[in-house]
């Protein structure tokens, strides 16, 4: 079996791993994290830190793991909310799986300025409050929604046309890696993208049924 490979901590990245380590509980987590400031530019120009969804039961079928929030996520607290979350809400259903059954969260839970990538501190230090959803959350099927997330679980050089499709065993969970709704929408209907990410989708769907 093989071991997540997310980014290497550095000192703010372990004080973040630390604290998020000690919440015993999901609200305690999304309440501490809510006024984490480990990434000065991200804490100062965003309006919501944005922990994520999750089923109103509680347990999680599967998680489905973004970059990082946008305009609309930053101005509404959750995630994939804006054309992203739509497109992402009609090929779940196309696929036959329900959002309202999964958690939905991202990589890094403040929105970089521009909708830029986040650099690799801001990922290091928010994979702590990361590592302990998937842990709080027990996720045994986790969908990562394009190129970092991907990343964040396969490693830095994953190239995801040769990871995504099918799934990957790691300490424990099994990961699928597919498009980003984002690429999509850039692509448009008749994209590749969209046409993976619905096969994508309805793979994982498979293997939940
Ligand atoms: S991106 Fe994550 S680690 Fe950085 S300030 Fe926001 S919550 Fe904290």
């Amino acid at each position: 079996m093989a071991a997540l490979r997310p980014p290497r901590l550095d000192a703010a990245a372990d004080e973040v791993a630390g604290v998020a380590a000690a919440a015993p509980d999901w609200d305690t987590l999304a309440a501490v994290a809510r006024s984490c400031v480990a990434c000065p530019e991200l804490a100062a120009t965003r309006q919501h830190v944005v922990v994520g969804d999750l089923p109103a039961s509680g347990a999680a079928r599967f998680v489905l793991l973004g970059e990082a929030p946008g305009a609309n996520e930053d101005e509404t607290g959750r995630p994939f909310v804006g054309r992203s979350g739509a497109l992402l809400d009609q090929l779940l259903g196309e696929a036959g799986l329900d959002r309202a059954e999964g958690a939905v969260l991202n990589i890094v839970k403040c929105r970089p300025p521009g909708n830029r990538t986040p650099t690799s501190p801001e990922v290091a230090r928010c994979s702590g409050w990361l590592r302990r959803q998937l842990e709080l959350l027990d996720a045994r099927v986790v969908v990562a929604l394009g190129l970092s997330a991907a990343k964040w679980f396969l490693g830095p050089r994953t190239v995801l046309g040769q990871v995504r499709g099918r799934p990957h065993l790691l300490d424990g969970r099994t990961v699928w890696a597919t498009y980003h709704p984002s690429a999509a929408i850039r692509f448009g209907p008749k994209g590749a993208p969209r046409a993976g990410l619905l096969a994508d989708l309805t793979a994982v769907a498979g293997s939940l049924s």
